[in-house]
């Protein structure tokens, strides 16, 4: 192999064009790039780095760049000025490397996911040479299965933050693969296989129609995290799904930001219910709702026909679906009974005009008994002592106001649960029936907000192991593999977040840690002391800090996709989650079967006072489950599609530039380009390139049987020690290979 020179050193890119290793030689599409290549010679060695800099600001042309790597010089600027010039020119999919760079319309796009083109991409024999879509993407995965690529399963990761397009863009790979995976079947089967492709596209109405709220950012707002497996058997088709979700954001029940609103259901079932069932429900027309803020703004809730018929389709009837509105009618009314203080404090608090009435009506839909609510919202039950003597306290003002809350989130969040318990049931095929699957990940995007508590704390930490499991699997992977095969490489800097990581869930102490301390000892939680137990645990890691300027207690952390500041107030609480006993026994004795269902007696995990505080916090279940999916993550084959939100307002063909810079930077798109332009973008086994390219060197003389038990193409069986083969062999061979190609030598049919 050629010695490298010190540019190259300096520069990847010139490492990559010295070797000569041009991404067009497979795979590649037709572009500007190629166009300037073809009218020159078949090189850009030749060319300085000025004359392609001039190139660049051919802006006419900027638009045609379908790959990212082909971009010269890779900068912040170059990037984006040819992703504006795309944007502007309605192509919204741009390849940048590994990943694909989705660039929301935030307008209904014609024909761009129609079924013509589904076919297209699925019929193409090398679809990686048309235009970049998702579909590439979908299509490769389905492919790699088929061909048994190692991991044979796949995922798609999706990500972005709040309005990219990650719920949207997971819907249309649901599409394709739906009718990718039945297509080549017969009729009879076809009737069988169309009704599970059916439910399982039906889930998405109905998680999102009770996981989805309008919030500042996005009108159609995913409060969960979701992970979808589509289970293939030996011939390819759709068998069924199951879905994983995550951390559902159920204070949303009985809290809504200013400008903001209750999950989507709600307002469906308002608006879409019946004379009769509004009658029953209490749903007048004229009735204000403390928990159904905004609901004049015209938006999708008229999909209560939609939401009702996909759960009929995932085999929830219309007798259990009235139970289910029933008792979020139930909810609504709960939020309207409201307390005020009592003249004397040994006393309950009284109720405020109208919310007896609201109280009759909440006890009526949920079948509990109207004075045992009243008595558990207002009075705390506390048994202490050897003999387990049991007191009863008045609750103050708030304390009420907490306990009602309490009681919708947990309905809620048991109701949904219950709900993916049902679609998973209706959806999810006999294990022997399929052997592998594609995943489809959409979680919550980063999340800074002025004031920011635990749940950011979940959702910036799950993103902080996806962008860990992003680095790890291709940055640093692909960089080790480079050093271990000993090639020309330039190393590039790339951010790793393992001390984030370490700050938030290492071991032995972090924030995570601290905060179950607190849980497990059961005391009033100060803020101000969990600060100084932070300064002086963990205050050698570099990503903690503090807003000095801040009046209240606080802890910044240095996420990879910037700083963030959290308050301390409330998180001890919000991590234990406590949900009074006396409350769920309350629940335990309705009358109404699917909440007896969802709170069946003697549940340990909310009945006694004991069990709770030994119970897992909600920090240590997110972690939990946050580990299998990296576990299932890991064994399977990724594909990332990094979803972009040109402009805050979600106006069509609106590219405000400093939003999108922010958010290439958070996702660290320039350190992917750079290593896939600088790097070997494409890789092919030794045989099938040898078998396709070996004729162009004539006096090869490589044994067949060792080119064949060569995998150095392969990194995951390379790093499990399993090569035979010669990797210098591979790369001598290869590097001629290419010289030969490069050089314009005829390829001879
Ligand atoms: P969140 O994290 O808040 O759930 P998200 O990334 O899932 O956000 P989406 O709900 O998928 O965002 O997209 C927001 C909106 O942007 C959609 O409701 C839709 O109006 C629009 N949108 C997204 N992608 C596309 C697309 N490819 N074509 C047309 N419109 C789109
Ligand atoms: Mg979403």
């Amino acid at each position: 192999m050629a010695a490298s020179t010190d540019s190259a050193r300096r520069d990847p890119r010139e490492a990559h064009r010295k070797r000569g290793a041009t991404p067009s030689i497979e795979g590649s599409q037709s572009n500007c790039f190629n166009k300037f290549h073809k009218a020159s010679d078949h090189s850009i060695l030749n060319h300085t780095l000025e004359e392609v800099k001039a190139f660049l600001i051919n802006e006419e042309e900027l638009h045609q760049f379908d790959d990212l790597t082909k971009v010269n010089p890779v900068t912040t600027a170059t990037v984006l000025k040819c992703l504006q010039a795309r944007y502007a020119a309605g192509i919204f999919y741009t390849s940048a490397g590994c990943t694909l760079v989705a660039l929301n319309p935030f307008q209904p796009v014609p024909n761009l996911y129609s079924p013509d083109i589904m076919k297209a991409y699925h019929s193409a024999s090398r679809p990686q040479e048309l235009k970049p879509h998702i579909f590439t993407m979908a299509e490769e995965a389905f492919r790699n299965v088929q061909s048994h690529v190692e991991p044979v399963n796949q995922s798609l990761i999706v990500s972005g933050e709040s309005g990219a397009g990650k719920t949207w863009t997971s819907r249309c790979l649901m599409n394709y693969f739906a009718t990718v995976a039945t297509s080549s079947i017969s009729v009879k089967c076809q009737e069988n296989v169309e009704r599970i492709e059916k439910r399982v596209l039906d889930s998405n109405p109905v998680m999102e129609a009770f996981g989805n709220a309008c919030t500042l950012r996005n009108h159609n707002s995913s409060r969960f995290g979701k992970y979808i497996q589509l289970q293939l058997n030996r011939s390819q088709q759709l068998e069924g799904a199951s879905v994983q979700t995550y951390l559902l954001e159920k204070t949303r029940v009985a809290n809504q930001a200013p400008l903001e609103r209750n999950f989507h259901v709600f307002y469906q079932v308002m608006k879409g219910a019946t004379e009769e069932q509004r009658l029953e429900w209490g749903l007048s027309e004229k009735e204000e709702f403390f928990w159904l803020p905004n609901a004049d703004k015209i938006l999708e809730e008229d999909q209560f026909e939609e939401t009702k018929d996909a759960m009929l389709h995932l085999g929830i009837d219309s007798c259990t679906q009235d139970q289910v509105f029933r008792i979020l009618a139930g909810l609504l009314h709960l939020g309207n009974v409201r307390f005020s203080s009592p003249t004397d404090e040994s006393h309950p608090c009284d109720l405020k005009e109208k919310a007896k009435y609201f109280l009759k009506r909440t006890a009526n839909l949920l079948k509990v008994s109207e004075d045992s609510l009243l008595e558990e919202l207002r009075v705390r039950t506390i048994i202490a002592g050897r003999q387990q003597q049991v007191f009863k306290k008045p609750c103050s003002k708030i304390e009420c106001g907490m306990r009602r809350d309490c009681v919708a989130k947990v309905i809620y969040a048991k109701l949904f649960d219950w709900l993916v318990k049902i679609i998973n049931g209706s959806i999810c095929s006999d294990s022997f029936k399929w052997t592998n699957f594609i995943g489809l990940l959409d979680v919550y995007g980063f999340e800074s907000f002025l004031q920011n508590n635990l749940e950011q704390l979940c959702i910036n930490y799950a993103n902080e192991k996806l962008q860990q499991h992003f680095v790890a699997h291709y940055l640093k992977a692909q960089q080790e593999e480079y050093t271990a095969e000993e090639l020309e490489w330039s190393f590039v800097t790339y951010q790793d977040n393992q001390s984030c990581l370490d700050l938030i869930e290492g071991n032995p102490t972090s924030i995570f840690s601290l905060l179950n301390e607190e849980s497990r000892l059961n005391r009033f939680s100060d803020a101000n002391q969990f600060k100084t137990r932070l300064q002086t645990v963990l205050a050698s890691n570099h990503c903690l800090s503090w807003n000095v300027f801040s009046k209240v207690p606080n802890f910044v952390v240095a996420h990879y996709a910037g700083k963030v500041n959290y308050q301390i107030e409330g998180m001890m609480e919000k991590n234990k989650d406590p949900v009074p006993p006396e409350l769920v026994q309350l629940l335990e004795k309705s009358q109404d079967t699917l909440l007896k269902e969802l709170f069946p007696v003697g549940d340990k995990e909310h009945n006694d006072s004991k069990a709770q505080n030994k119970a897992v916090t909600v920090v240590s279940k997110f972690k939990g489950s946050l580990e299998n999916l990296m576990c299932i993550l890991n064994s399977t084959t990724p594909h990332y599609i990094r979803c972009i939100k040109p402009n805050m307002d979600c106006k069509p063909l609106l590219f405000r530039s400093e939003e999108i810079l922010s958010q290439l930077e958070a996702c660290g798109i320039i350190e992917t380009i750079n290593i896939s332009a600088a790097g070997f973008p494409i890789r092919i086994l030794f045989q099938p390139f040898v078998e396709r390219y070996g004729l162009l060197k004539t006096d090869w003389k490589l044994n067949f049987k060792t080119a064949a038990s060569f995998n150095g193409c392969c990194p995951a069986k390379k790093r499990k020690g399993s090569s035979g083969g010669s990797t210098e062999a591979l790369n001598i061979t290869v590097q001629d290979i290419l010289t030969n190609v490069l050089a314009g030598q005829t390829v001879a049919s």
